[in-house]
Formats: C-alpha cells, structure tokens, sequence
C-alpha cells in the first residue's frame, strides 16, 4: 500500500490533497493549458513531467502515452479514454514519483508544480451527456412527503434508478457565478403564470461520477464491471428554481428550473483512490432484478458538507451527510442507464441526484430542509432563510477518512448574482 506514504512535497502530508488523493484536473496559468494533479499546495504539471521524461517507460508499453498531447490538453477526456490500464499506470506512477523514498523529481520542482491557490482551473472534462439521478431514498422520500404525504414513494423507486437528461453545456466550474433565472411560475393562488425571477433558488449536494468509456448503440454495461467503466467522482451542486419546476415539470419532468446551471468540482478523484473507504450499501428491499444486483461493497464513506455564506459575510453549515446513504450505488446507475442499449461517451455526467441522510441538518436542499419553503432555517447572520438570496454563497466539501489516510474531492463554489433587471416583461 502506497496510501500510507509520505510525500517529500510537504504540504502533501496533512490535509485533502494527500498522496493517497491525487485528483485530476485542467489549469490555465500564464498561457498554458494542461491536465494536473493536486498534491498538497501544488498542482503537478504533468506535461512537465512527461517532458523530463518521467513516463517514457510507460508510454512504450501504452501507447495512449505516447506524444505529448494526452496532458497538453485542455480537457481530460483523451486520457480518459485511455481507460483504466492507462489511470492505474500513470497513478501508481505518480505516487512513485512524489514518494518521501524517491525524490528525484524534487530538483525539477519549478518546472513541475504551479501554486494551487493562485492557477485558474477549468471545466475538467468536456462533458457530452449529462445524466442525473435520483437516488438517495431519504430524498426522495422528503420530496415525496411535501406532495404525497400518505405515499411519498413512488412504486417503481425501489425498483430502478430514476434519472432524467439533463443539460450538458450549462454545466460549469467551481467559482462560476450563477444568475438568478427568471422563468414561468404560478403564484400561490393564482390561475395564470407571470413570468419573474425565481423566488425559490435551491442548491442540491449531489456527487457525480465521469464515464471513463464510450460503448456502441446496443451494447450495455453489465452492473458487475460497471466501476471499470468510471474514472472518478467530483462533488456536484444541481442548482434548481422549486418555483419554476413546481409549474413546468408535469408530464415530462425537469427542464427550465434546472438547466440554467450545474456546477462541479475542479478536481476528479480517481476511483482508485476511493478503495480504502469502500462501504456496503443499505439492504435493497425488494431486492432488485438480476440486471441491478450486485455483492460486496459498492458504495462509498464520504463525508459531504454544504456551507452557506450571506452578504454579511458570516456563514453557517446547513448540511452535513454522507455518501453512504445513497440507495443506488454508482454501478447500478451506469448499467441501468445502458441496460436498453443506450450508448455513453467518456467525459458523460452522472450525478447521483441530492443526498439527504436520516435527520434534520443532513438535507441536502433547502426544498427538504424549509419543508417546501413554509420553514424557514436560520441562516447567517441569524436571518431565517427559505431559498437562496442574491449575493448568497454556497460551498459543497466532501473528504473521506480512515486511519490515517485522508483524501479530499475539494469544493463546488458557487455565488449568486441577481438576475437581470429586465424580467422579461418589458415590450409586452
Ligand atoms: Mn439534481
């Protein structure tokens, strides 16, 4: 096990961004694109690396490593689609190369690393579908409770994964601003819809997962070898308007009050890197059908947060939860997801949907946590809070734990700036 080692970076030593993490992500710095890994204050250049030579004996055996073009990119998704020889390869000998027993490196650290704090970090991969599920039963039973409250489940949830087509090309970086969108709603007691600034902005904490293959019409991903088709994971804020949504979504589900903006973490942590912090999932009853069913543990321990900062500048936790009480596990949504025959392409999204745990204070949308708007939370400054106000900051961590071995996925930030002044009304 290399988890346990120490770096000579040493910064890598304490904190999220260990030895054990190894995050991938893009950077832009002084005209320079390229594909890095955080390793404590630093982001390592892997173009650099490979220009010293560092993978030559690598790149004889896979070919994909050959040429500079993998790193030198502005996205992840050619190295992606080199598939899981090629992560595990250039993993292991990362952390062969940032080891405390081998710092042969070190005398080119100049040329390799760029301040994390200060480097501008892109959208990682170039994502061409974006799916998002469903699948936290607490959620879901919430969500449930606030329209049915007799059934909040519906029949089919314990069945299959329940997931929609979301919009690729809105989703963006951490640190984007988010505008307030306007859109279409109804108001309370009203007949007809005015159209008008969302008054019922919501974050939700969800965690998405990169698709590390592209399969053929026709062909599906058996839930068995499923993980082997998934680079990694990155935390994930689905931001929604509950007014716009609560007006538009029946019969055909989410649209308007959701693809104004999906926000997603700079870093992918590799899957490889979550192995030491494997959990079983809750006991599926019913149990699923044979195409969904899976042993051993495909689910995973780590721990989510979502802060909220006001104008005010103070800021206070409205969530904590865990990624362990997701019901369906990542393996289940990818091969139900291609169980007709659906095709996915590397760089696809999934994300799980909002992971909400057992009790208050582990919700992961202030849909759940106002109860649909008529409870306000205290918000900062001591301000009661039903949905998210102009000026509003909203922080998702997450990080896993065990033994002394601690990974970070870093953080989602997003900020909202008031939307335009114009609602739309104007010329009618
Ligand atoms: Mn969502």
């Amino acid at each position: 096990m290399i988890a346990h080692q120490d770096s000579w970076v040493n910064s890598a030593n304490r904190g999220d961004y260990s030895i054990a993490n190894l995050p991938y992500g893009v950077f832009r710095d002084r005209g320079d694109v390229g594909v890095g890994v955080a390793i404590g204050d630093e982001i390592l250049d892997l173009s650099a690396v490979m220009a010293l030579g560092y993978f030559e004996g690598l790149a004889r055996e896979l070919p994909a490593l050959a040429g500079q073009e993998i790193f030198a990119a502005s996205s992840l998704n050619r190295f992606i689609a080199g598939g899981p020889t090629v992560w595990r390869a250039v993993r292991s000998r990362i952390q062969e190369l940032l080891s405390a027993r081998n710092n042969e490196m070190a005398k080119f650290a100049s040329q390799v690393f760029r301040k994390r704090a200060t480097t501008e970090l892109l959208l990682p991969v170039e994502v061409g579908d974006y799916t998002d599920f469903y699948s936290s039963i607490q959620h879901a039973t919430n969500v449930g409770k606030l329209f049915r409250p007799d059934n909040p489940l519906l029949p089919n949830w314990r069945h299959l994964p329940i997931g929609y087509h979301g919009r690729a090309s809105s989703i963006v970086v951490s640190g984007t601003e988010i505008t307030r969108p306007s859109g279409q709603v109804l108001p309370p007691g009203a007949e007809v819809p005015v159209f008008q600034r969302t008054n019922a902005l919501d974050i939700e904490l969800e965690l998405a997962f990169i698709v590390g293959a592209t399969t053929a019409l026709g062909e599906t991903i058996p839930v068995a070898s499923a993980e082997e088709a998934i680079f990694g994971v990155a935390l994930f804020n689905d931001w929604t308007a509950r007014d716009i949504q609560k007006w538009e979504y029946v019969p055909l589900g989410p649209f308007l009050g959701k693809n104004f903006a999906s926000s997603m973490a700079s870093w992918i942590t590799p899957m490889d890197a979550l192995e030491p912090f494997r959990v079983a999932g809750p006991m599926q009853e019913p149990p699923p059908l044979p195409y969904l069913r899976t042993t051993g543990r495909h689910h995973f321990d780590i721990e989510l947060s979502v802060t909220l900062e006001g104008v005010e500048g103070e800021s206070v936790t409205m969530c904590r939860t865990n990624a362990r009480h997701l019901y369906w596990s990542m393996a289940q949504q990818l091969a139900h997801h291609t169980s007709n025959g659906c095709n996915v392409r590397v760089g696809d999204v999934m994300a799980s949907g909002t992971i909400s745990g057992d009790k208050a204070g582990s919700w992961g949308s202030l849909l759940e946590a106002t109860f649909g708007g008529k409870t306000p939370i205290q918000g900062p400054a001591g301000r009661d809070r039903r949905f998210l106000e102009d000026g509003d900051t909203v922080t998702i961590r997450g990080w896993a734990e065990r033994g002394d071995v601690r990974i970070g996925l870093g953080e989602v930030v997003g900020r909202i700036r008031g939307g335009h002044k114009d609602d739309g009304t104007a010329g009618r």
